[in-house]
């Protein structure tokens, strides 16, 4: 079989760079990972050095981690939805560029919200915003991230994103991530995940699908509300997703954890722990640990 691509959602942070997002991603027992190159709500971003990039790229390259495996997400600020996008293209190609220099080949986009100019024209604007910033020399992929249909998000059916790639020009460097809790959010029945694959290769072509965002939910199928749960405890449960990750069809392809951080009351103050390193375990031994919270908050406090 193939191996097992998995890895979380790392930080990035000035101190270190990439080589502090490569070191988390290994204490987490991941080969790949995926982060912001700043805090996602806002567009402030450090200078990149490339020292440190190329030591990271070290570290990779002696784990075992292929780049290519590897992701940024662009910020969720960024809206090229809206009619008014021009902030949102200068940004993004900003962003690209960075994406670039660290060596990474794909970027993560949320398609946007079209902010009540009605979702068609909010394709429109996706479109014509992806063909200001893409061209011929563009070395990143963008992979439009399957939406919860949350407000008034663009992208939450496979039917929207094919639109969105059937309008950009150069849009064989377009392509998809899903995120299971944002489809099953949007309406999809994820247990029966061949079927969704089916018909996501029916609708966009499964060779475009290059990401998976492998969250759980806290809502029920349809209730666009987009709320991330722990692995194996929501609606979506630890055999759905266990049997999505390990799908031949989509093995190759790796796999990023969103689920939320673990709060540990210590009287005093609340902290907050990051789950993966005890997600990633229970995802390589394909056994569900109803004690996942507590052994967490054992290990971190
Ligand atoms: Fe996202
Ligand atoms: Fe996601
Ligand atoms: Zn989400």
């Amino acid at each position: 079989m193939e191996k097992l691509i998995i890895g979380s959602h790392v930080s990035f942070e000035k101190d270190e760079q990439l080589l502090g997002s490569v070191k988390e991603a290994l204490e987490y027992g991941g080969n790949t990972f995926m982060f912001y190159t700043g805090a996602p709500q806002n567009t402030i971003r450090i200078r990149l050095n490339d020292e440190l990039t190329k030591k990271a790229l070290i570290l990779m390259k002696e784990n075992d981690i292929d780049i290519n495996n590897v992701i940024v997400h662009a910020p969720y600020i960024i809206n090229l939805a809206n009619d008014d996008n021009a902030f949102a293209i200068s940004f993004l190609k900003e962003e690209i560029k960075r994406t670039e220099k660290l060596g990474i080949t794909k970027l993560v986009l949320h398609p946007g919200s079209h902010v009540g100019v009605g979702i068609d024209k909010g394709i429109q604007n996706v479109i014509a915003g992806l063909n200001v910033i893409i061209d011929e020399k563009t070395k990143v992929n963008i992979c439009l991230e399957t939406m919860a249909g949350k407000g008034r998000e663009v992208g939450s059916s496979f039917i929207e994103i094919k639109k969105i790639i059937d309008g950009v020009k150069y849009n064989n460097k377009v392509s998809v991530c899903l995120d299971t809790c944002h489809i099953s959010d949007a309406g999809y029945d994820i247990s029966n995940f061949d079927q969704v694959l089916d018909e996501f290769d029916r609708i966009i072509g499964l060779e475009k699908l290059v990401c998976i965002h492998i969250n759980d939910s806290k809502n029920e199928k349809g209730a666009h509300k987009d709320r991330h749960e722990n692995f194996g405890f929501g609606t979506l449960g630890f055999d759905n997703l266990i049997k999505i990750i390990y799908n031949p069809r989509i093995m190759h392809i790796p796999k990023i954890l969103e689920t939320p951080y673990v709060s540990i009351d210590d009287s005093s103050k609340e902290r907050l722990y990051p789950p993966y390193k005890f997600e990633i375990m229970m995802i390589k031994n394909k056994k569900f640990n109803t004690n996942l919270i507590e052994d967490i908050r054992n290990y971190y406090k």
